[in-house]
């Protein structure tokens, strides 16, 4: 079975004392040393592994986290590319698998559509750069980019992933 959100645990200092936490897929806890360090997450797959994602860029790659109202969030998306091979997105501590062929079910926080659309040109920005200079989860972002090109007001850069957005040209060459 797999989770469909995660249980953020309280946070603990050493990675033996997190371990001893982790007890169903989802349960997460965060290693905090003066900085947030690591969070350890039993795989929400349901392999029951344990994922060591790593929150301290001075430790090498690191995921960005976000902490709003308790729950937490990661980006990129997370990929375990050996076992289980899991894919997901958490994002407010929700889990999205990256196996959709619909993502219908995203929603995006009220207002943030609004200083999206304020915020685009007409040149090309991906969304993580846009989310930076508003102080806005990435994966906000990205939604409110998804919702604003359905409408038909913004388009997005041709190519897989590409992850550009721009207002749409009304004018026709
Ligand atoms: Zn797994």
């Amino acid at each position: 079975m797999k989770a469909k959100h995660i249980t953020l645990l309280p946070h603990v200092t050493t990675h033996h004392e997190g371990l001893a936490q982790l007890k169903t897929a989802g349960d997460s806890v965060m290693i905090v040393r003066g900085v947030p360090r690591m969070l350890l997450m039993r795989c929400p797959c349901g392999c029951g592994d344990d994922l060591n994602i790593n929150l301290d860029r001075r430790a090498g790659p690191a995921w960005r986290h976000y902490l709003r109202e308790g729950a937490l969030t990661l980006f990129p998306s997370y990929w375990r590319d050996s076992h289980c091979g899991s894919h997901f997105i958490l994002w407010n501590s929700e889990i999205y698998w990256c196996d959709w062929d619909d993502d219908s079910y995203w929603n995006h926080s009220t207002g943030i559509e609004t200083r999206v659309w304020d915020s685009l040109t007409y040149d090309w920005i991906n969304y993580e750069a846009l989310a930076d200079q508003l102080g806005e989860i990435p994966w906000d972002v990205l939604q409110a980019c998804y919702s604003l090109s359905r409408q038909g007001r913004v388009e997005q850069r041709a190519g897989r992933s590409t992850g550009a957005f721009r207002r749409k040209s009304l004018i026709k060459a």
